[in-house]
């Protein structure tokens, strides 16, 4: 596995990928990676189409580079939030990429991917500005930013990102789509627990009994999810799923029913409708989503798409 760690290493990394691909995939990550990670890299590794995307479509049909980038990007954290507690572990992520076969690891310093007199950013109106992008103000402005310089740097075919993070993966779609990106965005489903909780480098922060709290998240928006899929109004659903959580011991931020792509509240659910949810406990924050779709003969897929861990 190569390993860049200047601009001049990756550009002569990525040549000789391209030169013996043909093509390459991007899987941008903060580390700290876990089999959600692993997963990206496998669905960029055979260019299968994975997910809902997959219907329907073809296979790449060949293997690609592969170029997983960490960089734990202060740009896309508050004033207030972990930054300094972000979990960091090169050595044991870079064991795990190329136990998965990763051609390539980009790991840029701060200094690489910022300089203190930058005049640029990038700011995504439409799917960035409600929820998380309410929740976390310049959150999303920092995750196009450095998408950004990554896929200015490494020039990828296509970018593998997680529907764990649903919001943020339309968002970065709608950047490539809207600056004209010579680049395809894919989606990953999420990587759960046997319990049904998502993987995520933060839950490493939650205790014991704030663990099995956690795994009522997934839970409770499961009942809702299929509750919702009999197509009846979505507040009195919404709302008791709210009042579970914050009974489970929670603190509710958001639980919504939107159009997957825009991130548009719906009064109801239709096709491409998402259920979508962030609620504290402890110090932690968690985020989850599911699909929603209006049941069954109308839509073949429900929530049992998803991966368990
Ligand atoms: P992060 O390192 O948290 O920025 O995540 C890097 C990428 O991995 C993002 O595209 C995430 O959406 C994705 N990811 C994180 N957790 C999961 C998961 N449980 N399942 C699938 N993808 C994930």
């Amino acid at each position: 596995m190569l390993i860049a760690r200047t601009i001049a290493e990756l550009r002569s990394h990525c040549a000789t990928l391209r030169a013996r691909f043909g093509s390459l995939a991007l899987v941008p990550t903060m580390g700290a990676l876990h089999a959600g990670h692993m997963a990206l890299v496998r669905a960029a590794m055979t260019g299968e189409p994975v997910g809902r995307e997959a219907v329907g479509r073809e296979a790449v049909g060949r293997e690609a580079g592969v170029v997983a980038s960490i960089f734990v990007n202060p740009l896309q954290f508050g004033p207030t939030e972990d930054l300094a507690r972000y979990p960091r572990d090169e050595a044991g992520d870079l064991a795990q990429l190329a136990a998965h076969g990763c051609h390539l690891v980009w790991l840029p310093d701060v200094a690489t991917m910022y300089s203190p007199d930058d005049a640029t950013t990038i700011s995504v109106e439409g799917p960035a500005l409600r929820w998380e992008g309410d929740a976390r103000p310049g959150h999303f402005r920092g995750v196009a930013t450095v998408c950004a310089k990554l896929f200015g740097q490494v020039r990828p075919d296509r970018a593998y990102f997680g529907e764990k993070d649903w919001q943020q993966v339309q968002v970065v779609t709608r950047m490539v789509q809207d600056l004209r990106l010579p680049l395809e965005i894919v989606g990953v489903p999420t990587v759960r627990e046997p319990d049904g909780l998502a993987l995520s480098s933060r839950n490493r922060f939650l205790t014991l009994a704030e663990r099995s709290v956690a795994a009522r998240l997934p839970a409770v928006l499961a009942d809702a999810a299929r509750r919702l899929a009999e197509g009846t109004a979505a507040d009195p659903i919404l709302d008791g799923a709210r009042a579970a959580l914050t009974r489970a011991g929670f603190v509710v931020d958001y639980v919504a029913l939107v159009d997957g792509p825009t991130l548009a509240p719906l009064p109801a659910t239709r096709p491409a409708a998402r259920l979508i949810a962030a609620a504290r406990i402890g110090s932690v924050r968690l985020i989850d989503n599911m699909p929603s779709y209006p049941s069954p003969a109308k839509s073949g897929r429900g929530i049992g798409s998803e991966r368990r861990g």
